[in-house]
């Protein structure tokens, strides 16, 4: 079965709430358009190596497409158009106006140099510089880019175009049109939505209702980006993180870890600094209350499902649990959290950077990370109110709150818009 097939799966629970018509359900099965391209790049020793890349647009109800650029060696038709289906509901779940997106070049990016990266970024957007636009479809970075990628983008796409259309491309430098806090934006995002979760509201359903915020645990799978930040947001506000684990192992000090150190000696290519030192995998097995991925998809499966302990699972990471070993775990009383609630954060600062572009604005700091919470908490109260409603798992209030907002859009423009009349 393709990635996409078993993505869509996730949509089959939240139909029946949806109250969608059969034509927008058909309709939300299929990408709009996906465009595959082949780029010829000159490496650096004079070869001509010809990489193959793609952009698929996936629903643009709601606004103009939205998702990252990854330069991954797996990166395929299937994996993007996967990836732009949860876009699409991503940003529809947070009530961005964007639709769904993403793209790719199937490229090993660590084996380029700087000159080769710079030349094949520059190269895609060439190859694709009509199928994207400001109110069409506007990239951002994703795995293996990053704001300096998107910052050649940008200028290629302004050399092809001219003007200054800054609103064609989010996550870029500040210094062109990029906003402060994306780099924290996702980790800080979830941590908002952690808040919620431990609200009044839905904290029994937790099974730490009693627990005070200094005792509940925590631990995470992933230390780049997205963990790092959400790590420092748990301990600042005063949880215990316990567990931090890379692919190269991980640490449990169940009094607690000092994060930074952490940090200072994974970016120093040293061990761990303290706690006991345990496999990549065990992390994922500890008696903790609340367990996050934030590394990559597929690790928590039908095969190690079973032996999860923790009673929260916050997926940071785009798929980290297969559905099947999430229906297990909330078939066992356990709450998973799903990940286009989750790491939302970083298309909602994407969008604040798109509107402070459109209006020729600058946004601080404080402004981004207030605006930020605001918009984290107001995702997360919908999606918990759903749930608690219908008396449905959170990843399926979060589809049945996408859906419908969806669904509605398409209502309201008319089926002709969409279905010809015959
Ligand atoms: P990153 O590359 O900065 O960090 C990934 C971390 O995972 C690193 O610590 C790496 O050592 C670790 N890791 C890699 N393979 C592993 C394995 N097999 N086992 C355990 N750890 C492993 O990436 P990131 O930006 O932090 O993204 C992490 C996840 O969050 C990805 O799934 C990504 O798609 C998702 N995500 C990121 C953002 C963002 O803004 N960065 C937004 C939404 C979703």
């Amino acid at each position: 079965m393709s990635m996409l097939e078993d993505a869509k799966k996730m949509l089959d629970a939240a139909y029946k709430y949806a109250q969608i018509d059969s034509e927008t359900w058909e309709r939300l099965q299929y990408p709009i358009k996906t465009l595959t391209a082949s780029i010829p790049c000159r490496m650096d020793d004079g070869t001509l190596k010809v990489f193959k890349s793609y952009r698929c647009q996936y629903d643009s109800t709601l606004g103009p497409c939205k998702g990252g650029i990854r330069y991954h060696p797996n990166v395929c038709r299937d994996e993007i158009e996967t990836l732009a289906f949860l876009m699409t509901f991503k940003n529809a779940a947070i009530k961005v106006p964007f639709g769904g997106a993403k793209g790719g070049i199937c490229v090993d990016a660590p084996a380029l140099s700087h000159r080769e990266n710079e030349r094949l970024s520059r190269l895609y957007i060439n190859a694709y510089a009509d199928f994207i636009g400001p109110d069409k479809d506007i990239p951002a970075p994703d795995m293996y880019t990053n704001e300096r990628t998107m910052g050649w983008m940008y200028s290629e796409y302004q050399q092809i175009k001219g003007g200054h259309p800054r609103d064609i491309i989010t996550g870029k430098p500040i210094a062109l049109g990029g906003v402060p806090g994306r780099t924290s934006a996702t980790g800080y995002g979830g941590y908002y939505a952690l808040e919620r979760l431990l609200s009044d509201k839905y904290r029994q359903k937790l099974g730490i209702a009693n627990k005070p915020l200094n005792e509940i645990t925590v631990a995470i799978q992933g230390f780049g980006n997205v963990g790092y930040w959400f790590a420092k947001k748990c301990h600042d506000k005063g949880l215990k993180v316990v567990a931090i684990g890379d692919q190269f192992g991980s640490c449990y000090d169940p009094n607690g870890l000092n994060y930074q150190e952490c940090k200072n000696a994974r970016d120093a290519k040293q061990p761990w600094p303290s706690g006991v030192m345990l496999g990549i995998q065990d992390i994922l097995e500890l008696d903790v209350d609340i367990l996050v991925p934030a590394a990559i998809e597929g690790v928590i499966t039908a095969e190690n499902a079973d032996r999860i302990k923790a009673k929260v699972i916050f997926e940071m990471a785009n798929g980290p649990c297969t559905l099947e070993a999430s229906k297990y775990l909330e078939d066992k009383g356990k709450i998973v959290s799903p990940d286009i609630l989750c790491n939302a954060g970083g298309v909602c600062v994407s969008y604040f950077e798109w509107i402070q572009n459109r209006k020729f604005d600058s946004m601080t700091l404080k402004q981004v990370n207030r605006e930020l919470r605001h918009k984290m908490h107001y995702a997360a109260d919908r999606v918990i109110d759903i749930a608690i409603d219908t008396n449905t798992s959170l990843r399926t209030a979060a589809y049945i709150l996408a859906l419908k907002r969806i669904g509605t859009a398409i209502e309201c423009l008319g089926t002709k818009n969409y279905f010809k009349d015959q």
